[in-house]
């Protein structure tokens, strides 16, 4: 406030919240960042956000309402999946979505750096975000935390085990004002008091993108998505043709990639027309790019497998299991 005032004579709302922000920077444990997207920047994935819409968003916004019924306030998700299937990005939409501040949970801070400190660090994370909730706290890996005991002996056990049960305690406290969404590629490295009922009303799996998803993935990062934030990228072609065309030879040939890799395969195809010298992104630009990736189908498959296992084991939602495996099955025959 006392800075807010010297720069400027008044308490302006926007300073006092860019030194809050790092205010809590400096503890190096959690990060607050702008929520920046919305669910209009995540291609694909209608069933989850149909989902979250649904259980998550409508139950947080009609909150009164929810009381009346005495539904309670959903406080945590998990979403686990392949990397880069848009797990970090969903979670950062929500935030938008639900208008609410997207705070970081830095875990490789809470262990590393400050090892020894670890459960000061812990304290002083849960108190902070405390103090900043209503938010969302976005806890990436979250297996660091939840890992099965490995065995490794001594204080560096103890002291994981001391930071674990803190952030346990946190996740069930009936109290707690943090909706924390937490992330993992392992699911099966989750300690089974994790993944208890009430730590995380809502386990959802983010598999490889079906085909409809692929295409609006590509529209998202060429800025050709209503709604989404992207620039709109130069084409050479009417927006219309180059969509028809990755419908017709991208779609098919970028099975089981991931969004992340959907999304490095157009910066690819814009690298390829820029080398050119080209005014625009042409469609044989696409076709260079798709070829220069190297998946396996097989691994990836067997990966997905598992993930739907876990899926069974998490979720008694036959409804949402079955919409999801539709998105999927609709790609897999069309190939
Ligand atoms: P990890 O498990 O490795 O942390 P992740 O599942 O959290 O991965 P993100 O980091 O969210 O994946 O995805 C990486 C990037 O890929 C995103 O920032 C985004 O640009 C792009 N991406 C992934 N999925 C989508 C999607 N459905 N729509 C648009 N972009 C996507």
């Amino acid at each position: 406030l006392l800075e807010s005032y010297y720069a400027n004579r008044n308490f302006d709302v926007a300073i006092i919240k860019r030194l809050k922000s790092e205010l809590v920077k400096q503890s190096g444990v959690l990060e607050v960042k702008d929520p920046e997207f919305g669910f209009a920047d995540i291609g694909g994935y209608e069933v989850i956000k149909d989902f979250i819409r649904k259980y998550v968003i409508n139950v947080l916004s009609r909150a009164e309402d929810a009381r009346r019924f005495a539904l309670p306030l959903p406080k945590g998700i998990l979403l686990f999946g392949p990397p880069g299937t848009g797990k970090s990005l969903f979670a950062n939409a929500l935030a938008t979505e639900i208008k609410l501040p997207f705070i970081n949970l830095i875990t490789e801070n809470i262990y590393s750096k400050w090892f020894g400190e670890s459960g000061q660090r812990m304290r002083n994370a849960i108190l902070m975000a405390e103090k900043m909730s209503p938010a969302v706290v976005f806890v990436d890996e979250i297996d660091r935390f939840g890992r099965r005991t490995q065995g490794m002996g001594g204080s560096a056990e103890s002291e994981e085990r001391r930071v674990f049960s803190q952030f346990l305690e946190w996740l069930g406290r009936p109290d707690r004002q943090a909706i924390i969404v937490g992330t993992t590629n392992v699911p099966e490295h989750l300690d089974e008091a994790f993944l208890r009922t009430g730590r995380f009303d809502y386990k959802i799996p983010f598999l490889y993108p079906g085909a409809e998803a692929r295409l609006d993935i590509l529209l998202v990062h060429l800025g050709l998505k209503e709604g989404a934030t992207k620039l709109r990228t130069p084409l050479t072609v009417p927006p219309e043709e180059l969509i028809t065309f990755l419908h017709r030879e991208i779609v098919p040939r970028t099975r089981n990639f991931s969004g992340a890799e959907l999304e490095e395969l157009v910066t690819r195809a814009k690298r390829i027309a820029f080398d050119r010298g080209a005014a625009g992104l042409e469609p044989e630009d696409f076709l260079a790019a798709a070829r220069t990736f190297r998946i396996n189908h097989e691994e990836r498959e067997l990966l997905v497998e598992r993930y739907l296992e876990q899926a069974k084991k998490f979720t008694d939602d036959q409804v949402f299991l079955d919409a999801l495996r539709a998105e999927m099955d609709i790609d897999w025959e069309e190939i």
